[in-house]
């Protein structure tokens, strides 16, 4: 049961953000900046209230329109293999803002925030959440992502929260040389996994990482 008010976080919420680092760290996230970005976001406070006392179970949780706000182990590791080369990243251009937990998270490790979503209710949520928190550092999009935010580009960081067939080459046109691109793609086998695209100085090179279950990147704005 979360015991404090949506406006604060609380005794009870804050130990159950710190039972959720430990067991990020034993499943293996490693990354202080991450953990600490973790420790620091008050996850209850992205979620419906009938869902806050869920809010800091390993587990991704509905946020309405058929969404959902992605797991807290693959949202570490993502950030986890996003920072890897870079910790303190300039600009960071996220798709998929959704309740805008991980935007939250990603403002503490980065100097701005860059973030589309398609669906505006959605993003005009988020916005509400992250003002309420006096998290400044971050501009939001209503659009299709897929197309990502190329006014702002270059960016040292790009990060997707929904799966595709394949990596956007719009997107990888806006990662700036050194930059890395994580995104969940969808294999042959229905399997999703996530991928880390870096540009190098003479094209990109791709690693692939473990399964994941993300919703899938849709086209167009809603
Ligand atoms: N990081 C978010 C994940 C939300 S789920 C969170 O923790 O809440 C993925 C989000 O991607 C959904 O909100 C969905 O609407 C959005 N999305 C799907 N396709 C998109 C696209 N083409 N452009 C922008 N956002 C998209």
């Amino acid at each position: 049961m979360i015991r404090d008010s949506r406006n604060g976080a609380g005794l009870t919420s804050q130990r159950m953000c710190k039972c959720l680092v430990r067991e990020l760290q034993d499943a293996g996230i490693r990354a202080p900046d991450v953990l600490e970005a973790i420790r620091a976001v008050p996850r209850h406070l992205f979620v419906d209230e009938a869902l806050a006392s869920r809010a800091y179970e390993n587990t991704a949780l509905p946020i309405g329109y058929g969404q959902t706000i992605s797991q807290p182990f693959t949202v570490a590791r993502m950030l986890e293999c996003l920072l890897r080369d870079n910790p303190k990243p300039g600009k960071v251009l996220e798709i998929g803002t959704g309740c805008g937990y991980q935007t939250a998270l990603l403002a503490h490790l980065a100097r701005h925030v860059f973030t589309v979503e398609r669906i505006d209710a959605l993003l005009r949520r988020a916005r509400e959440r992250l003002r309420r928190l006096e998290i400044s550092n971050f501009s939001g999009k209503y659009g299709d992502g897929a197309r990502g935010w190329r006014l702002n580009a270059p960016y040292d960081a790009i990060i997707v929260s929904a799966a595709a067939s394949q990596v956007p080459e719009t997107l990888l046109s806006q990662l700036g040389e050194g930059g890395c691109l994580v995104m969940p793609v969808t294999e042959e086998n229905n399997r999703q996994r996530l991928v880390a695209m870096t540009r190098g100085a003479s094209g990109y090179q791709q690693e692939t990482l473990e399964c994941v279950l993300f919703v899938p990147l849709l086209p167009g704005a809603a």
